[in-house]
């Protein structure tokens, strides 16, 4: 035994166990905005608006028509570990229908800002709640007037774990990461209206009439949107995969970025590494290194061979045969591309 070396083991105060918890869960204004948004789609909404001041870091709005909630559910709510989605382990395991379901996100954000939920059930009148959460301690619920459904108002995120503040980008690289988050679920919902503004200034609104065209149109442009062609997995080569569709764009339609690669599966918006790199070996020496096409593309697959809960907060999922997706990918939207007469199959690899 050695002297002089003693170590003190502290235990840490519940205040700062819930500062490094919530932390796991929110990283940047992207990260609220995933789980209001998330949240807003899980309560059914046909119209999410979401706006932004400065990159998210001195207030995010996100407003919903979705089912709301009563008071006792809202105080519920912003509790740790509460949940309305799943009641028990058995419920994960026959698989989630919804987007959330681990109950952490709203006690997480109101931990570390100052929110505001304003929220009334559907088809109950003068029963609207408001409710404010600052620095994890509810300091006001009150009956307020309002309509149908919920908005969250997130101000001054990080305002008492100043490390974490100082930590976050500049406000045009944090309302990027916003952007893609939006974009990506307005993408995979062209049935609900989704916006998205910046200080005031509306980056983009989607109609919510349920045509993936049309919000490809909506959010990213007509120059892109006209580019864009369907991947139609008629003939998918047999893997794991089920089914493979959506849009990519022409080659000539690219960017230095891979934000634009919007992948999914099962409808979720996820980060599968072997879809993405499977859709850009697919364009071969079409694309210069370091260009990337765009992208929207909806993988079905059996939930029993795929893992998503790799991080929850990061969005990757693994699969358990890769290589079996990475090739019918690569066959699905080369078979698109070709269909335009762009590639051919028997390229020789640049
Ligand atoms: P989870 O989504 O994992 O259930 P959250 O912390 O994100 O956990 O939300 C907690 C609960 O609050 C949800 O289960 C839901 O019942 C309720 N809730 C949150 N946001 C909304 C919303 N926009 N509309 C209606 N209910 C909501
Ligand atoms: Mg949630």
């Amino acid at each position: 035994m050695s002297e002089g070396t003693d170590t003190e083991i502290r235990r840490l105060d519940s205040a700062t166990v819930e500062r490094i918890a919530a932390g796991e869960v929110v990283e940047r204004p992207a990260s609220v905005v995933k789980e209001l948004v998330e949240n807003a789609l899980d309560a059914d909404a046909d119209r999410v608006s979401v706006a932004v001041e400065q990159g998210g870091i001195e207030g995010i709005k996100v407003t919903d028509d979705g089912i709301g909630m009563s008071r006792e559910a809202v105080e519920r709510a912003v509790e740790e570990h509460t949940t309305s989605k799943i009641s028990s382990i058995e419920d994960l395991e026959r698989g989630v229908g919804t987007l959330g379901f681990r109950g952490e996100a709203l006690h997480a954000i109101g931990a570390v800002s100052r929110t505001t939920i304003t929220t009334r059930p559907r088809g109950r009148e003068h029963q609207g709640t408001e409710l404010v959460v600052e620095g994890g301690d509810v300091t006001a619920v009150e009956p307020a007037g309002c309509p149908a459904g919920t908005t969250i108002e997130v101000d001054d995120l990080f305002y008492n774990v100043p490390a974490r503040r100082k930590y976050l980008k500049q406000t045009s690289t944090e309302f990027a990461h916003v952007n893609t988050v939006v974009t990506s679920y307005a993408l995979a919902n062209p049935d609900v209206a989704v916006t998205l503004s910046h200080d005031g200034r509306e980056t983009f609104a989607t109609t919510g009439q349920g045509d993936l065209e049309a919000t490809v149109l909506s959010v990213y442009g007509r120059d892109v949107a006209q580019s864009m062609i369907e991947v139609d997995d008629g003939d998918l080569p047999d893997g794991p995969l089920e089914s493979v569709t959506g849009l990519v764009s022409h080659p000539e339609t690219n960017r230095a970025s891979r934000d634009y690669l919007s992948t999914y599966v099962n409808g979720r918006y996820v980060r599968a590494d072997a879809v993405r790199e499977a859709i850009v070996d697919a364009y071969d020496t079409q694309l210069a290194p370091d260009r990337y096409p765009f992208a929207v593309l909806f993988c079905a697959v059996d939930p029993a061979t795929v893992d998503v809960n790799v991080h929850p907060r990061k969005m990757e999922v693994r699969f358990a045969d890769d290589e079996g997706v990475r090739r019918q990918v690569e066959h699905a939207v080369q078979s698109a591309l070709l269909s335009e007469g762009l590639v051919r199959s028997s390229a020789p690899r640049g």
